[in-house]
């Protein structure tokens, strides 16, 4: 279990308690296909995907249903096959608590595959590779969703980092993968490797795996990668202080990993790389771990598009049972309802109860005691931003780097006056991209209405100028002669000539008369006169 590897500990963190044991005792299982699954459009970060079937339609296990959006979207696949009941908005686990559009599919109980190709990825370009990726929905499942293909287009790379961490309390379907799939995992990271022409590769797990750990030392053998246990603290699977712990580098405030030659994937994400790749399999499943106040507790290999009530009732929750969340208990989401679905970014669902979720005590002052600030991995000042965020004083909550928080909630988790801090920073992340967005908008529709003026002011003066133009032409041609033998440019130049000549010659004459010649000048004749 020993590091040979120098770790550069990042500031703060805290230690719940783990509350992992009770999933990992039985291997993973797998969840029957339920009748009918809804597939929400929106279950990456970017663009929603746009559906390109109807209803009625019939649909194979991993047809495409949703095709991405614009260059940051991915796409979405049907889980089974069967036929697609209906395109329509229905509940999905949002924070919102909104419905979103979702393509709702009732299977035909034969799970039929549409057929899959693997890829030698060794023969194929990089862009080629980040295409298929796209194209099977390969986004990152540790909990962000950010689309793989668009991490995947840095390189080359001094750092790949592979998060396997999996820091936050209770949720285990990561432990579970390494410990029973880790060949397929490195394959995963071979692939990741190649693409973006890492140096270097770093698999970071927290020591309380140590089957985990043991069973990817045993498949990266030989493979030239550093499985890394590190220190159980809560939040070292946040992707920038793993990179700090292992690297000693800090990805700078507002910038990417790549800034610093490093990218960071998560461990399912890779898994999923190589079964798009190796098999021609899309995302259609995912592994959730399913814990808390049931009798039994565990991991489950579960079709997108699966209502959480499914999963619930796999587990038999307790009588006491009083809600559930979709994460972990200190990032998590609170589920409003069970006929929500099983998302990419699902990876755990507790079952609450009042013994294990005691009610939050009220929340009282702040007594400025900065436990918050020294608990923050993120170097904030938690008290600082809660004031500016409770004052809507969102400049300074900028100033203050309120975005650099990454919502861990130690703050809250150590602050003796119970504030619920990480609502007040949400709230104030959402007022002021909303307020972004707005004056975006604004400044969109203010450079559409200077543009059109411009515009206007530059027909009013080029019609002026044809106008002008107009005119001018119309005088030469009132001033052509009548019968226009010649064209206007012409006849004007030749009575040009013409009175020049007649002007030599009258000079001649009269310069003859001064010399004693009778010579009578003709009247001057015009060119039309001949
Ligand atoms: S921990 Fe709570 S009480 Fe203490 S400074 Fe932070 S917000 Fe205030
Ligand atoms: S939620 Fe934000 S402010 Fe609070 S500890 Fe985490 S990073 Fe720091």
């Amino acid at each position: 279990m020993a590091n040979p590897r120098t770790l550069f500990p990042f500031n703060g963190g805290v230690h719940p308690p783990d509350h992992k044991a009770e999933s990992t005792q039985r291997p993973i299982a797998i969840l029957p296909m339920p009748k009918r699954l809804s597939v929400p459009m929106r279950q990456h970060g970017g663009n929603p995907a746009k559906p390109v079937v109807q209803a009625g339609d019939a649909v194979l296990k991993g047809q495409v249903i949703g095709e991405a959006d614009g260059y940051i979207s991915s796409f979405v696949h049907a889980p089974t096959s069967g036929h697609v009941v209906s395109v329509a908005t229905m509940p999905v686990p949002h924070p919102s608590g909104l419905d979103d559009l979702c393509v709702e599919i009732e299977g035909d109980g034969e799970d039929r595959w549409i057929a899959r190709q693997a890829v030698d990825y060794l023969a194929r370009t990089p862009a080629e590779l980040r295409d298929i990726l796209c194209r099977a929905g390969v986004v990152g499942l540790g909990g962000a969703v950010f689309p793989s293909h668009v991490k995947l287009n840095a390189h080359p790379l001094d750092t790949l980092v592979i998060n396997a961490a999996e820091c936050e309390p209770y949720i285990t379907c990561d432990d579970m993968l390494m410990r029973e799939r880790a060949d397929e995992i490195i394959q995963g990271i071979l692939i990741a490797r190649h693409l973006m022409e890492a140096k270097e590769v770093l698999i970071g797990i927290e020591d309380n795996k140590p089957q985990a750990i043991a069973a990817m030392r045993a498949a990266a053998h030989g493979h030239d990668m550093e499985v890394v246990a590190v220190p159980t603290l809560y939040p070292s699977g946040s992707a920038k202080q793993l990179i700090q712990l292992l690297t000693g580098k800090e990805v700078p405030s507002g910038g990417l990993p790549t800034a610093i030659g490093i990218q960071c994937f998560n461990v399912a994400t890779v898994y999923t790389m190589h079964r798009a790749i190796h098999f021609g399999e899309p995302v259609v499943s995912r592994l959730v771990t399913v814990t808390g106040n049931v009798g039994q507790a565990g991991n489950l290999e579960v079709p997108i598009g699966t209502p959480f009530g499914e999963l619930a009732a796999w587990a038999s929750p307790k009588p006491d049972t009083d809600g559930y969340i979709m994460g972990g208990p200190m990032m998590g989401l609170p589920l409003t309802d069970m006929n929500a679905p099983v998302v990419k970014a699902s990876n755990c669902l507790i079952a609450r109860s009042p013994s294990l979720f005691p009610d939050a005590p009220r929340a009282m002052p702040c007594i400025r005691c900065t436990r918050c600030a020294q608990a923050c991995p993120a170097d904030l000042q938690p008290q600082e931003l809660f004031w500016f965020a409770r004052a809507s004083n969102f400049d300074k909550a900028r100033e203050y780097k309120l975005f650099d928080c990454i919502e861990c909630g130690c703050c809250s988790y150590v602050c003796p006056s119970h504030i619920p801090l990480v609502q007040f920073y949400r709230y104030a992340k959402s007022e002021i991209q909303a307020q972004d967005k707005d004056k975006k908008l604004a400044d969109q529709a203010r450079e559409r209405h200077e543009y059109r003026e411009f515009r206007q002011e530059r027909e009013k003066r080029e019609k002026a100028e044809k106008h002008a133009a107009k005119a001018a032409l119309a005088k030469v041609v009132a001033s052509e002669p009548a019968d226009g033998a010649a064209d206007g440019a012409d006849a004007k130049k030749a009575a040009i000539q013409a009175a020049v000549e007649r002007a030599k010659a009258k000079k001649a004459a009269m310069a003859l008369n001064s010399q004693g010649d009778a010579v009578t000048p003709e009247p001057d004749k015009q060119p039309g006169d001949q």
